[in-house]
């Protein structure tokens, strides 16, 4: 894909591991059997399981996960050295006085490559506006994080016909804001796909890559356009992945819950 190396997040938000996992094994849980584990325990089995993996090497794909803050040290102390880690958010300018925030500054002295920001959850449960969620991509960037910048349109916004106006708005507003392209990679992930199970066929995703990538050369640059990933996200699985990456817009995945089970290893792999 034009030298456009294939990326995988996995974005393990702030979910309850161990249920997770009961539910994808049994698909009814037992609330009070979970209640006295402990979460940290889960996710040393998660990335075990990673670490134990078979995958394509680092020039193939490049593989990211995402824990919620609280876990970011135990997994970068345990997590195979091929794969890195991104925090799920951060703060939008320079740390101080700002109460349950976590600056940029402190992912940096953590080691902390990546962040993802203006994930879906955070523009619509959060009402973090386009222009905020630039001022954050702008400032990660600004201190050398990589940054997974996240786009997409609800329901209703696709059904009125207005998909491409509302990724295009959300892109300009971090487009306005940067010149350093190759450290992000855009993440296109329509609302009514994330934690839904109804995917993006392969076609309306390719559709809209394209699209942006379109954007891309006509409001940026032919080269950004060119290199700058675009991954997919929104209930990808180990069953739908093969072929919505061989789309050739399609350039990696954001994962949510699949990203915690076994199957993320096939995602991984669906990249050759
Ligand atoms: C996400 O949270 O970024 C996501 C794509 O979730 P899911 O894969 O569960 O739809």
């Amino acid at each position: 894909k034009m030298g456009r190396k294939f990326f995988v997040g996995g974005n393990w938000k702030c979910v309850c591991l161990l249920l997770h996992f009961y539910l994808s094994a049994f698909s009814f849980p037992d609330l009070s059997i979970h209640v006295s584990n402990g979460t940290t325990e889960e996710v040393k089995k998660i990335v075990t399981t990673l670490n134990e993996a078979e995958v394509p090497s680092e020039d193939v794909v490049e593989v990211v996960v995402s824990p919620p803050f609280v876990f970011l040290p135990v997994v970068k102390n345990l997590l195979r050295p091929d794969f890195q880690i991104a925090a799920q958010n951060c703060w939008v300018r320079k740390g101080g006085a700002f109460t349950g925030e976590v600056s940029a500054e402190m992912l940096l002295n953590l080691g902390i490559p990546w962040v993802i920001l203006g994930h879906s959850e955070r523009r619509l449960i959060l009402n973090e506006s386009n222009e905020f969620v630039g001022d954050k991509v702008a400032y990660a960037l600004s201190l050398g994080l990589k940054v997974i910048a996240c786009v997409g349109e609800t329901l209703e916004q696709r059904e009125s016909g207005s998909t491409m106006a509302v990724v295009a708005a959300q892109t300009k507003a971090i487009a306005e804001r940067i010149t350093n392209w190759p450290n992000v990679v855009v993440a296109y992930e329509p609302v009514w796909a994330i934690g839904t199970g109804k995917v993006a066929t392969p076609a309306q995703a390719q559709e809209v890559h394209f699209e942006l990538r379109k954007w891309l050369k006509d409001n940026v640059s032919d080269e950004v356009a060119t290199s700058t990933r675009i991954i997919y996200g929104g209930s990808v699985n180990g069953a739908n992945c093969k072929e919505l990456a061989a789309k050739p817009d399609v350039d990696g995945f954001l994962v949510g819950g699949a990203s915690l089970k076994a199957e993320f290893i096939d995602i991984i792999k669906s990249a050759t």
